[in-house]
């Protein structure tokens, strides 16, 4: 069994809820109709927002889909109700943060489209600037009689929590007087005790059915340095403890978080009483409810299983256009716009539940099928001489630059004597229902001219190396002669002498297995190989302009996006974002 709560909930479940309801919006709505978090102000008397929300990352790695959906719930519903959103670092444990993270952290969520930022103020805050409030809260709570040090070994104190359906012992050290606590408290902070010395915790409950209320540590000894404190601090609060007091702090009203905290609810509610009794905030305080967090299948949202990964050189690094982290789908050639319509897609349920990879894929193709500029490829190269097409000509053709647009323009591109087709688009000996090149057949080639298939060469061991046609001077497309040809078959082709020779990666999914992670199965087993292949292609000479992050529908093909790492001027890299259709296990 998986002791991660998160993997537990992932696995129990197994329906796309894919229904675009999010009841959180209807708890917005009673709220504003009950007046509930009307005529709040702040310490200035200055009017606060119905609706402050805060999206509270921990600075320990970079953001991922799962993330994206917590930002577009924090952040959006905070816009769309006319409130606003806190981006807060929940930087509470020194050892496993750093800056870079933040960095990426606010890169993404901006990157994603929202703002921290109104005519209120920059509201971006960091829980370590609370650390001193967070120590008096502490303090006072010692003082009434709600907190006390434990000066037990963790493993006492571990055997003494109990168990589900067991009770949980006092500690022997549960009814030292306050002052004795106050003391040790003191001293914990000024440094005078190793790691695990002693701790702080909640006097709450050690038979309470739910085992949070019994007890919780709320402070520890941890001798690290802090990437924003530096040394100052020794002791640090649990996320339990600050998480709440973060919250009321900023006035927010409505804190959402993913379901595998509803059993700390009780915990956070407890922290702000008893804090609301000390005087340290005004009531009405936030409040905590819980959504279903995201599962996507074929993909793992744990940064610690992306981390492993990454350690183990599965992909190459946090941006690797494999991972679902946001950088990575970034890379990959994902839109902001694409994520938030997913997102909206998916909805906010209250129960756990899987969705659909082919939805968020779905909602990519639907936000750049509208946007994406057209362009030719080939991919798997094949050699066309049209035999009869004179040797220095160079023609010129042309097609939409989106077929949809017709005031987008039209892009030009030449044909010459020699192209490159793909290879399966022609057969020495045809199958049945084959429309395509093969002796005696005519196609069209796109935007271009009717050819007939004369024959092919091979090298000595039986490949096929060269096709040859003649063409119909008469049959070029948007001529009149055009309409005297009748053919199947429709082929793209760029000129061999003209192409530009690029490298592209084609990316599909991470894992052959749609819950690879489920259960607390071995995820490492179940990734697909074929997640990456590096081929040479032939591009529409037009490509040579590509900027990074430029994106194209290759026609036929799907979408690919100039690689925003790689690409060098006039020398892009393309990244295939997605297929043309979801044929995936089809
Ligand atoms: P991980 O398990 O990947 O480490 P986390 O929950 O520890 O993620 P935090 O940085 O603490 O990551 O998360 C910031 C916010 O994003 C939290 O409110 C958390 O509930 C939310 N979140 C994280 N993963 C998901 C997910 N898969 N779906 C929805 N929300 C998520
Ligand atoms: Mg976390």
């Amino acid at each position: 069994m998986s002791t991660d709560p998160k993997a537990s909930a992932a696995s129990a479940v197994s329906t796309d809820n894919a229904s675009g309801s999010n009841f959180l919006r209807g708890l917005i709505e009673s709220d504003l109709a009950s007046g509930k978090y009307q005529q709040r102000t702040d310490i200035l008397g200055r009017p606060l927002p119905a609706v402050i929300t805060r999206f509270p990352p921990e600075p320990n790695g970079y953001l991922h889909i799962g993330h994206a959906k917590a930002i577009c719930v924090d952040f959006g519903l905070a816009r769309d109700f006319g409130g606003r959103c806190h981006m807060r670092f929940d930087d509470t444990n020194p050892t496993k943060e750093e800056q870079e993270y933040v960095d990426t952290i606010l890169d993404s969520v901006k990157w994603l489209g929202f703002d921290w930022k109104d005519e209120s103020g920059e509201h971006l805050y960091f829980a370590s600037d609370y650390f001193g409030k967070f120590y008096e809260i502490a303090e006072y709570l010692i003082t009434a009689g709600h907190a006390y040090v434990d000066s037990q070994s963790a493993e006492d104190m571990a055997k003494n929590r109990g168990n589900f359906g067991e009770p949980g012992k006092n500690s022997p050290f549960r009814d030292r007087p306050a002052q004795e606590s106050l003391d040790l408290f003191r001293r914990m902070k000024a440094g005078e005790f190793k790691d695990g010395e002693h701790i702080l915790r909640a006097r709450i409950d050690m038979a309470s059915p739910n085992m949070n209320l019994r007890d919780p540590a709320i402070y520890r000894i941890r001798h690290a340095h802090h990437h924003r404190t530096g040394d100052k601090w020794c002791i640090y609060p649990m996320y339990d403890f600050a998480h709440p007091l973060e919250d009321a702090i900023e006035s927010v009203s409505h804190s959402f978080c993913t379901l595998e905290f509803q059993d700390h609810r009780p915990f956070y509610d407890w922290v702000l009483e008893r804090a609301a009794e000390g005087g340290f905030f005004k009531r009405p305080l936030p409040e905590q409810t819980e959504f279903a967090r995201l599962n996507l299948t074929y993909a793992i949202t744990s940064k610690r299983k992306l981390r492993q990964l990454i350690d183990e050189s599965i992909v190459d690094g946090w941006d690797d256009p494999r991972m679902p982290t946001i950088v990575g789908l970034r890379r990959r050639g994902y839109t902001p716009e694409s994520i938030q319509l997913f997102c909206e897609r998916v909805g906010v349920a209250k129960a756990d539940s899987w969705i659909d990879m082919s939805t968020l894929e779905g909602a990519l193709r639907d936000d750049l099928d509208a946007k994406a500029p057209r362009a030719t490829a080939v991919l798997k190269p094949l050699k066309l001489i049209i035999d009869n097409f004179p040797d220095n000509l160079v023609d010129e053709c042309s097609a939409p630059v989106h077929p949809h647009h017709p005031e987008r323009g039209q892009r030009h591109f030449p044909i010459t004597k020699e192209l490159w087709i793909e290879a399966d688009d022609f057969m020495e000996v045809p199958s049945k229902g084959y429309f395509r090149l093969f002796p005696g057949n005519k196609v069209r080639l796109r935007y271009g001219y009717v050819v007939e298939c004369t024959a092919c060469d091979k090298d000595d061991n039986g490949n096929v190396v060269a096709v040859h046609c003649n063409y119909f001077p008469d049959s070029k497309s948007g001529t009149d002669g055009a309409n005297n040809y009748k053919v199947k078959g429709n082929i793209h082709w760029v000129s061999a002498t003209h192409a530009l020779e690029a490298e592209v990666r084609l990316y599909d999914r991470l894992f052959t297995d749609a819950h690879p992670d489920a259960g607390g199965k071995d995820f490492m087993a179940a990734l697909n190989p074929a997640a990456k292949e590096v081929i040479t292609a032939y591009l529409e000479h037009g490509m040579r302009a590509a900027l990074p992050d430029d994106k194209f529908q290759f026609e036929r093909h799907g979408y690919f996006v100039a690689d925003r790492v790689d690409s060098q001027p006039g020398k892009p890299v393309f990244n295939r974002v997605v297929t043309l259709k979801d044929s995936w296990g089809k």
